[in-house]
């Protein structure tokens, strides 16, 4: 009988680093969609503190594979009430980094 579970969701399933830097060569992660490196950092320590994380690697609340999507600007933490970390939007004034989640408290 066919195994037709995920194998990503297997206990024994690795992402290797080899495979994560196959996923970065892609278009979908093209300079003008990635984050700055210190925004990259920044995603990942707040994911490592996370206990949605799992195995340093995988965000067992989205399944995504953080240290890949954690370049995209257009990805944001999927936790509730605008998680961890947002999307990047722009420059806000004095310089910082604007994200979603700061738009949404800005008044209008
Ligand atoms: S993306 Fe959000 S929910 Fe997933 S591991 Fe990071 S902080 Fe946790």
């Amino acid at each position: 009988m066919a195994d037709n579970t995920c194998k990503a969701c297997r206990d024994d399933y690795k992402v290797t680093e080899a495979q994560m830097q196959r996923i970065m060569q892609t278009s979908a992660f093209a300079p003008e969609r990635r984050v700055d490196a210190q925004q990259y950092q920044e995603r990942l320590q707040l994911c490592s503190t996370c206990p949605k994380l799992s195995d340093g690697v995988t965000c067992t609340a989205c399944g995504c594979i953080i240290p890949v999507v954690a370049w995209l600007k257009e990805r944001a933490c999927p936790l509730p009430g605008g998680g961890r970390w947002g999307k990047l939007t722009g420059q806000a004034p004095g310089g910082s980094v604007a994200t979603a989640a700061d738009e949404q408290l800005s008044p209008s």
